[in-house]
């Protein structure tokens, strides 16, 4: 059997809103206390990650780290999960130049495989990682999302399609 593609999830901008001029409210959100801080959650967002959860592996890119399983399994239904990790402390590899702080550990934990990357903060040097590994072959989906938004029934629908392109011949 072949390997689902891999899904990197982001959390805040994508599950964890903020950036907002007033406090939203509305059915879309639920506040959470998290650690003592107040958060708004996406409460569509959680669903609609377990509909990936189908075609997709999905594994926390996140700065919450190990704390993104002490949490939202409850909150949203999602995980635990396996965790990206990342040493923030250390300089960016230099191989990135530029890079994003995500992006050595998470090319190292995708190696060659699909993988689908949903993030509120891309920058050029993600696009340019993005590009390379299409190059070469391995399918890379970028999936930018807004930190007030969160994660978008059309973009779900977008990324199932998108699994479907890259057919069953990878891995
Ligand atoms: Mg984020």
């Amino acid at each position: 059997m072949q390997d689902k593609p891999l899904l990197a999830v982001d959390v805040d901008g994508v599950i964890s809103l903020f950036g907002f001029d007033e406090t939203p409210s509305g059915p879309g959100y639920r506040f959470e206390l998290i650690d003592g801080t107040p958060h708004v959650i996406s409460v569509e967002a959680g669903p609609r990650l377990d509909r990936l959860s189908t075609t997709f592996e999905l594994v926390w890119a996140t700065g919450w780290q190990d704390r993104a399983n002490d949490h939202l399994p409850t909150i949203t239904g999602i995980g635990p999960l396996p965790v990206i990790e990342f040493d923030r402390s250390g300089p960016v590899p230099e191989r990135f130049g530029s890079a994003h702080w995500k992006l050595a550990p998470l090319d190292a934990y995708a190696e060659n495989r699909a993988i689908a990357w949903i993030d509120d903060s891309f920058d050029e040097s993600c696009l340019e990682w993005a590009r390379e590994r299409e190059s070469l072959g391995h399918p890379t989906l970028l999936v930018p999302t807004e930190p007030q938004i969160g994660l978008e029934e059309a973009q779900v629908e977008a990324m199932e399609m998108w699994v479907a392109t890259i057919g069953a011949g990878y891995t």
